[in-house]
């Protein structure tokens, strides 16, 4: 019994929070005027009809750190019903955990009412699976309740807009402030829990510029595998939120050092393993995080397209060495890897398009004669086929002089660029034409490609 009371206690279900901790205006800094209106104004309305209300999670904890919230969390004592009731422009959302969305002009705030959670495991609105997954979790709770079941101390601070208070149940200022990323309670069953918090970990760790706590690392590597248990959907958000933080160089180079790269994105395992394909993937990732933090947009179908790039040309040059022609060859490769990615990697098929139009330009590049080099500008995807040309060329696997040529070509007045065109290739087009019938040696030159590499070997 009593043995029984102890493993539960150093287990962290007994986990109690500390009091907490009132921060006041003059420490935390953030004036209510600096949080979005529609997150104080909804706040203040639920303070007004007598529920509790506070600004919590993610957006506490980036303007603690001097950083725009990319959106705004409410937390309430209020139920659904109640919410909903109150503001008109709602509506009540999510089947898993019932949220509101109250819309103020274009913006909305989430807000979700305090959720705790039941020791005993007993209680069917909260089910696990063999491996111990919250599967369902939609029990209230009280304030307390609902900091403490928030994944890291950082995330878990909540922000009265109304009085200007911080309420810090679990130490998230001092953390924050020695940029300490800290699980609440005991890390490994959290992970067991949800293992989609290892992914949290790693991202949050990356692009807030924090250390993972050694408690909370620790049990990572063993557990990296739960992750095989959790929808695929999820996963693939969390590694969109990876890829699309601005950090995702970085992102990526955590997982790998947590053991959590494995089997996340199955392309991602096969790249970074080949010296040419990592390299390919940095720069496509160092790319998009330069592009996402000057504000630029970025396109998703391109960064699909530059993480399965290894996987196509592999496939590519195996075709090609079995006889088959450039193009044909190009679009098998195509299609078995883009019916791989659809299978397993839940990439929605809408990108798919976008995929295939940046690959199929590729080995027009290469021909620098004639009139195709024209025909390839006046192309509608011309600028992601080069930009795509250029992550090729600067991981090695072209040559850098291909990159080059068609910066200037594309920016010279007609007659450099006359002068520019490659005479040698002129009428390769024709004689490219004549069918194939005995294998080549060396086919894959006709791809142009520096190092040939073949899967499978
Ligand atoms: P960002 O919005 O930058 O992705 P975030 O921390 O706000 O980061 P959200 O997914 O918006 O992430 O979640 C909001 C809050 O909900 C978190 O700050 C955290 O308190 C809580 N939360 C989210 N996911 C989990 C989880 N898997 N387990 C426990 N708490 C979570
Ligand atoms: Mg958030």
């Amino acid at each position: 019994m009593i043995r029984k009371f102890l493993g539960r206690v150093f287990s962290g279900r007994m986990f109690r929070p500390a009091p907490s901790k009132v921060i006041p205006l003059k420490v935390h800094r953030i004036a209510r005027e600096h949080i979005s209106r529609c997150a104080a104004t909804t706040c203040a309305t639920l303070q007004q009809h007598g529920h509790a209300a506070y600004v919590v999670g993610g957006a506490v904890r980036d303007l603690l750190l001097g950083r725009e919230p990319k959106d705004y969390d409410v937390a309430t004592s209020a139920s659904p019903e109640q919410v909903r009731a109150i503001f008109r422009r709602s509506r009540i959302i999510g089947r898993r955990f019932r949220l509101v969305h109250v819309m103020c002009g274009s913006e909305t705030v989430e807000v979700a009412t305090f959720r705790g959670s039941t020791d005993s495991g007993t209680d069917e609105r909260q089910t696990t699976d063999e491996h111990g997954r919250i599967l369902r979790d939609n029990v209230f709770g009280s304030l307390e309740d609902d900091a403490r079941r928030r994944d890291f101390t950082v995330n878990a601070m909540f922000y009265d807009p109304v009085r200007e208070e911080v309420l810090d149940y679990h130490h998230g200022v001092p953390d924050l402030k020695a940029r300490r990323l800290r699980m609440i309670g005991d890390a490994a069953q959290r992970y067991r829990e949800d293992p989609i918090r290892m992914l949290r970990a790693v991202r949050l760790a990356a692009s807030r510029g924090l250390e993972i706590e050694p408690h909370t690392r620790k049990p990572i590597r063993a557990l990296a595998e739960l992750l095989q248990n959790v929808p695929q959907a999820r996963v693939f958000d969390e590694m969109m939120k990876l890829l699309l933080s601005g950090h995702a160089a970085e992102g990526v180079r955590r997982l790998r050092k947590e053991g959590l790269h494995h089997g996340l994105l199955p392309l991602l395992d096969v790249i970074l393993e080949q010296p040419l394909g990592e390299r390919f993937v940095m720069s496509a990732l160092e790319n998009t995080d330069q592009r996402i933090n000057a504000g630029k947009p970025i396109s998703p179908g391109f960064l699909f397209a530059a993480l399965s790039w290894h996987e196509v040309l592999a496939a590519w040059k195996q075709a090609e060495a079995r006889g088959m022609n450039t193009m044909p060859a190009l679009f098998q490769a195509m299609d078995q890897v883009g019916q791989l990615q659809a299978e397993k990697l839940a990439i929605p098929r809408r990108y798919g398009g976008d995929m295939k139009e940046i690959w199929a330009l590729q080995p027009r590049f290469l021909n620098r004669s004639g009139r195709r080099p024209y025909h390839l500008l006046e192309h509608a995807r011309f600028r992601a086929g080069y930009d795509f040309l250029l992550l090729r060329c600067e991981s090695g696997e072209l040559d850098a002089e291909i990159g080059r040529w068609w910066e200037k070509f594309q920016h010279a007045d007609e007659a450099a660029r006359a002068g520019m065109l490659l005479k040698e290739t002129v009428g390769a087009g024709k004689k490219r034409r004549r069918p194939r019938r005995r294998k080549k040696p060396a086919a894959a030159a006709a791809t142009g490609i520096a190092a040939p590499e073949v899967a499978g070997t």
